[in-house]
């Protein structure tokens, strides 16, 4: 194997945000000290059985990874480092602008830390206030700050399509933003799922129907398509401007400063994921662990497997995860990694958008057009 990324899944937060859907817990949950155990394990055992392959990036995300204590940062650390050939170009821990602090970022360094994606969300009151988020406005630049002075580089989180938000408002939180001088900046619609998801178990007393209700009363409160569709044109023409490259549909870089990490994702590469929810993609297969504490840290003890998806299609994975970069899809090679028939089919699912305006062919290259990221569900549902 001659290289892989690996991501880490701290699911520890001070407090849920009623929109996120990822795997989440309370940071005092009783089960804390089993999880970073079970983290241990899983990392020690999966390196092992990999043949201890080059690590190329590392992603810490959660959750709020910077709830972790240095303490606990070092176990991680340690067991990655026995576990892997650690040489990784990028490593990336995500963090809370409210709880982020020198000392965190002491033991990040020592971890080899390169870079900090910060979840600013939006610089309004209003915004973070509608978004359910319990930090300030204010808490961000001291963050940035603190991740510059020691030299890493700095990715900035945000939402749009909040309820009441204007186009003025999210331009104004744009201009914050770059205001900052970011190196890397995700802008995210704000997508509200009305299923309940396995880590609403994590949360005693929180249960779905409190959730429910608040995702159905902001949905009806949120903009509309077309005003999602007008906010993400925004983005688009005024990071332009400000010398950033919309390199992904929800990612825009400055030269040379994209997340390695996640172009391994989109690219299809191969990457182990470890803890509570965590996906993998190696050697061809999907697969994951479950996202309720519980659950995955019983799985690990009991040195069970993760749970292969069989119904993934490396090819149509390929395609989508492809149009997803301003690159697109190069057809010869696409051709190459999946097969002929894959190809014809890519092909014709694409040739009933003409006319549409949705994608563009340069040559052999098929990418999305402006028009075809803010409708980029209706290209992918042609894919399947
Ligand atoms: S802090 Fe982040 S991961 Fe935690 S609940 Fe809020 S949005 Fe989700």
């Amino acid at each position: 194997m001659s290289g892989i990324s690996l991501y880490v899944h701290i699911p520890f937060c001070a407090s849920r945000c009623p929109y996120c859907d990822f795997a989440t817990a309370p940071a005092t949950s009783r089960l804390r000290s089993r999880y970073v155990d079970a983290l241990v394990r899983e990392i020690g055992e999966e390196g092992r059985a990999l043949g201890r392959p080059r690590l190329r990036t590392v992603f810490v995300g959660g959750g709020t990874p910077s709830l972790l204590e240095p303490e606990e940062v070092g176990r991680i650390s340690a067991a990655i480092e026995g576990a892997f050939d650690r040489r990784p170009r990028e490593v990336t821990f995500e963090a809370n602008p409210a709880t982020l602090d020198r000392a965190r970022l002491g033991a990040w360094l020592a971890f080899g830390a390169t870079r900090i994606s910060i979840g600013a969300q939006s610089f309004s009151e209003r915004g973070l206030r509608a978004l359910g988020r319990t930090h300030q406005p204010s808490d961000v630049a001291p963050a940035v700050e603190a991740t510059r002075s020691y030299g890493l580089a700095v990715n900035l989180d945000l939402i749009f399509g909040w309820p009441g938000q204007t186009p003025a408002d999210w331009l104004a939180d744009l201009d914050r933003a770059t205001a900052l001088g970011p190196d890397h900046l995700s802008c995210y619609p704000l997508e509200l799922s009305q299923e309940p998801e396995e880590a609403v178990a994590n949360w005693p007393g929180a249960g779905w129907p409190a959730l429910e209700r608040w995702r159905r009363r902001t949905a009806r409160r949120q903009a509309d398509d077309r005003g999602l569709a007008l906010l993400y044109a925004l983005a688009h023409r005024r990071l332009a401007r400000r010398g950033s490259r919309h390199y992904e549909i929800s990612n825009w870089a400055r030269p040379g400063k994209e997340s390695l990490h996640n172009l391994t994702y989109w690219r299809n590469g191969q990457w182990l994921g470890v803890g509570a929810g965590s996906h993998s993609h190696l050697a061809g297969v999907r697969s994951r662990r479950p996202a309720a504490l519980t659950a995955y840290v019983d799985q690990v003890e009991r040195g069970l497997p993760r749970e292969v998806d069989a119904h993934s299609d490396a090819a149509v994975d390929g395609a989508i995860l492809g149009l997803r970069l301003d690159r697109g899809i190069d057809l010869a090679r696409f051709s190459a990694r999946f097969g002929h028939a894959s190809r014809d089919r890519l092909v014709s699912g694409l040739a009933k958008l003409d006319g549409r305006a949705l994608v563009r062919w340069t040559g052999d290259r098929v990418r999305l057009t402006p028009r075809g990221r803010i409708l980029a569900n209706e290209v992918f549902v042609h894919l399947v």
